[in-house]
């Protein structure tokens, strides 16, 4: 599917490489995940506008280019909240939503509970949705759905590993968002998880079961 980006760097590999491990603790896991988060922005961002700018340097004036768009991330609750430090550090001046959402224990239907976004973001915003996993892609495709509802368009999702048919899930219902994701595995059981997968990337970083 065409807006299914698989960003691949082998340094992506390495510390993805170390989330999966069961042997990795929770402080390790909250860092490897923000050292991914950062790499992954750098790519994401790549078709970012800038503008012209003139600069004074310590011996000359000189041409410059500066970002020239709004940028806003929407972590969906918890596990999002692990990427957003990675993002922050790409650019700092990205102001911070949230989209929360629990699961209907009758229906297994996403249910919202929270939506907390920036000012002014209907029009000229960048705007980028992060979750580390896309397991059905139902809460994925609920968040933008919720985005969408207030009229914030131009949204990428980010995520670091998703299950086939939940990638696919998501892609199809939103083709017009952009999808990044590290790694696609093959199963998602019936309890919901990604296998091989990491574990519950929530309970994994705040330590809770
Ligand atoms: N959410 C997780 O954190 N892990 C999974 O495997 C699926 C959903």
């Amino acid at each position: 599917m065409k807006n299914i980006n698989i960003v691949k760097h082998p340094l992506i590999e390495h510390k993805l490489t170390h989330l999966r491990k069961k042997s990795t603790n929770s402080k390790e896991f909250k860092e490897y995940l923000n050292e991914i988060s950062r790499l992954m922005a750098t790519e994401v961002l790549r078709d970012i506008k800038l503008k012209e700018v003139e600069i004074e340097t310590p011996l000359k004036t000189a041409k410059g280019f500066e970002i020239a768009e709004r940028v806003n991330i929407y972590p969906i609750l918890r596990a999002g909240l692990g990427m957003v430090e990675g993002f922050k550090a790409a650019v700092p001046n990205a102001k911070t939503g949230h989209i929360g959402l629990y699961r209907d224990e009758k229906t297994l239907e996403p249910v919202e509970y929270l939506f907390k976004y920036p000012k002014d973001t209907e029009r000229d915003t960048y705007n980028i949705v992060i979750d580390p996993m896309i397991a059905t892609g139902k809460s994925a495709s609920t968040a933008i759905d919720i985005l969408k509802k207030k009229n914030i368009e131009n949204i990428k999702f980010v995520a670091l590993l998703g299950s086939k048919e939940g990638v696919e899930y998501f892609a199809n219902k939103h083709p017009d968002v952009e999808i990044f994701i590290a790694a696609i595995d093959p199963v998602l059981n019936d309890k919901g998880y990604i296998e091989p997968g990491l574990g519950d990337a929530g309970d994994r970083m705040f330590g809770t079961k």
